[in-house]
């Protein structure tokens, strides 16, 4: 009996004796197969090649980043908040080997992991039985877990307050139960907004967007994306963390509501002409 991870989106299947027939995170249209097919491996057969290991790197007071290099699966970054004796993973990888429970014992632990959607869930339970700690994630995806556990708790609302100054707020579009996480006492007080896909940074990081499908270039409804520009407008926050390693650095909120205004009028055909 092994736990199949999907090589394409790195999220972890429980005990079987043979691998799945198929992945449904990676067969829906907001993922892909790729064209040699679906693969899949394990976290020992990760471990035992050697190839891997997680680079740690802190952002900001208070604030890790980890990648797993080089690239596996998505090749996602996750984030870890470490204040007021309250440590919160923002985001999972597939990952996880000694030098990285190590550092993160000592920053005292994790006290809850919260998901963003479900291409990030990867090992997500795994990491909560190691850390002994609870996984948020919004009921609205429940569908999406692949690998149950007692670990998982579903959340309901718009809204999730835990302790620190920190809260998830349902966006919804890129998934259903997409979720972002602001930290109030993130960048000096000034406030951040950890939000995986659901919010993404683009090239010219002044900007962002938001898409149902990144991989396949399929756009959000307009209402969609003015119904999550609204659900942020009353947050504070000068940074926005996504989850490939990209920030907006300053003035994220404005950058927010402008790009949103963007892409409006660019679905709508007020932006441009071509
Ligand atoms: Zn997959
Ligand atoms: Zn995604």
């Amino acid at each position: 009996m092994q736990k199949y991870i999907c090589s394409t989106c790195g999220v972890q299947y429980p005990e079987s004796s043979t691998a799945p027939s198929q992945c449904p995170i990676c067969e829906e249209e907001r993922q892909y197969v790729p064209v040699e097919g679906q693969a899949w491996t394990t976290h020992e057969a990760l471990v035992e090649s050697g190839n891997y290991r997680n680079v740690i790197t802190k952002e900001e007071e208070g604030l890790y980043s980890i990648t797993t290099t080089p690239k596996f699966g998505i090749g996602q970054t996750a984030y870890l908040i470490v204040q007021n004796g309250f440590t919160i993973l923002w985001d999972c990888l597939t990952y996880l080997d000694q030098e990285t429970v190590e550092f993160i014992q000592s920053k005292g632990g994790i006290d809850a992991i919260a998901l963003s959607h479900p291409h990030y869930y990867s090992r997500q339970v795994d990491w909560a039985e190691t850390f002994d700690a609870p996984v948020y994630i919004h009921q609205d995806d429940q569908e999406w877990v692949m690998e149950p556990s007692e670990h998982i708790q579903f959340w309901n609302g718009e809204e999730k307050e835990l302790p620190g100054g920190i809260t998830l707020h349902r966006l919804g579009g890129h998934f259903k139960g997409g979720a972002v996480l602001h930290w109030k006492n993130g960048d000096h007080g000034s406030g951040v907004l950890l939000t995986g896909d659901i919010i993404q940074v683009v090239q010219d990081t002044d900007w962002v967007s938001f898409m149902y499908s990144y991989p396949n270039l399929i756009p959000l409804p307009a209402n969609k994306v003015q119904q999550m520009a609204e659900k942020v407008e009353p947050l504070e926050f000068s940074k926005l963390y996504n989850a490939f390693h990209n920030v907006v650095e300053k003035e994220a909120a404005r950058a927010v509501q402008r790009s949103a205004d963007r892409y409006i009028k660019a679905l709508n055909g007020q932006w441009f002409i071509t």
